[in-house]
């Protein structure tokens, strides 16, 4: 869905760091290092933005179930 604003493991902020994180591999960066210009350096951190699938635009089309 949306990226969550928090580390699952240690509590770091992370969300904002997603976008600048996109950015960055868009220029051709390597993920290592957009993590370490980021400041991203904990594998939990790291995982969470990995791992992440942004869905939300793509169910945003659709009605509520109810
Ligand atoms: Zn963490």
């Amino acid at each position: 869905m949306i990226i969550p604003i928090r580390c699952f493991s240690c509590g770091k902020l992370i969300a904002h760091i997603y976008k600048p994180y996109l950015e960055l591999l868009e220029k051709g960066e390597r993920s290592e290092d957009a993590f370490k210009q980021l400041g991203l350096e904990r594998f939990c951190c790291q995982r969470m933005i990995v791992g992440h699938v942004d869905l939300i635009d793509d169910l945003l089309k659709f009605s509520r179930l109810q």
